[in-house]
């Protein structure tokens, strides 16, 4: 015999919960899931039996309990290592709730607001994986929830920012060529390179004076898969560390990644984990006299972009005082004209078939 449990209808005395749930900087598809959750409507046991369809209303997957919302996503046994590693809930029984939606409701008044999106998201991959688990007997990856979870609010985030900060024309510049800073002025360029395959970042960095001579540049590479963003901004606050370091101030730095471009220059508080790294730009940046930074074209940070890619190949960082590396120089003499700079961009960007093998080549026998 099922348990008889009153099921809550659909709108009466829930707006809260549904306020609450809107609320929350999740992706629509996961509130959407959550509003399904507290109204009963993900497709569990305990429903199809009582429609009188032939299953006991066992959760399949511990074999032991009636398959309650409440327990498909948070209180099987199965979900022991999530909840363990989630940790945030301690001294909050959810064995004392009967229906999702009290204990959600109880958990959005107890916890920071943070640790509740990432409890939704959490809830949304156990429902994920527990579906594989029953209908594709897939693996379940169980162990990985909260720091997956983490990282899709990264993620999730980071597009967000992206897309806000792509909205604000307002704040391109016009100049689509590298100048030089103003007499007394150093220009630092930096740019980060991904290699998702080997979850590596390289970070490329460049200080020139105000008549263009390259007064140190280098190349790191960190054993760490950053988000786009974060890796950009890494580059920007090791290079301006190593600007205040060497002397090599005021500066102005120039970056190709607008989004964190403009989130150093809001100082608006951020929570993502871009924020970190954020704070500590803009604090070295209030050390120094006449820091600030600026958004540049891609094509115009050609140099540092060149580096970021290289450091990806480096086993360690490396430096090279008043030059550029050789594989940097092949491709971009410090006194080649800009037009020709403009072109070998190109070619290293958008190689035609003819042309990619040999500026591989160029580049692999220059290292
Ligand atoms: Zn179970």
């Amino acid at each position: 015999m099922l348990e008889t449990t009153t099921y809550t209808s659909y709108g009466g005395g829930n707006g809260c919960c549904w306020k609450n749930i809107w609320n929350m900087e999740l992706p629509s598809k996961i509130k959407i899931f959550l509003w399904k959750a507290c109204h009963n409507w993900l497709p569990k046991m305990v429903n199809l039996a009582r429609r009188r369809v032939s299953v006991d209303g066992f959760c399949p997957v511990c074999k032991n309990n009636y398959e309650t919302t409440l327990h498909a996503i948070w209180g099987c046994s199965g979900l022991k290592v999530v909840r363990s590693s989630f940790g945030f809930l301690k001294g909050m029984n959810s064995g004392k709730f009967q229906e999702f939606q009290d204990f959600f409701n109880s958990c959005v008044q107890t916890l920071d607001s943070d640790v509740m999106v990432l409890l939704c998201v959490i809830w949304w991959r156990n429902w994920h994986l527990r579906n594989q688990l029953v209908h594709e007997s897939g693996r379940s990856g169980l162990k990985a929830v909260v720091s997956w979870s983490m990282n899709y609010i990264s993620n999730y985030r980071d597009a967000m920012l992206t897309g806000a900060a792509a909205r604000k024309r307002d704040v391109i510049p016009k100049a689509v060529k590298w100048e030089a800073p103003r007499r007394g002025v150093f220009k630092l360029n930096t740019d980060a390179a991904l290699d998702v395959r080997l979850l590596r970042t390289g970070l490329g960095m460049v200080i020139r004076d105000h008549t263009g001579f390259v007064m140190a540049s280098w190349a790191q590479r960190l054993e760490a898969n950053y988000s786009p963003l974060v890796a950009e901004a890494m580059a920007i606050f090791r290079g301006i560390t190593f600007a205040v370091e060497a002397g090599l101030v005021p500066i102005v730095v120039e970056s190709d990644a607008l989004a964190v471009v403009n989130l150093i220059n809001a100082g608006d508080q951020i929570h993502a984990e871009i924020g970190l790294v954020v704070c500590d730009i803009r604090n070295l940046l209030k050390s120094i006299e006449c820091g600030q930074v600026v958004f540049v074209f891609r094509m115009v940070n050609v140099v540092a972009h060149l580096l970021a890619k290289l450091a990806l190949s480096l086993d360690e960082g490396r430096f090279w005082i008043e030059e550029y590396p050789l594989c940097v120089e092949t491709v971009y003499p410090r006194r080649l004209s800009y037009l020709v700079c403009c072109a070998w961009f190109f070619l290293i960007n958008f190689p035609s078939k003819k042309t990619k093998g040999k500026v591989i080549t160029q580049l692999e026998l220059s290292q």
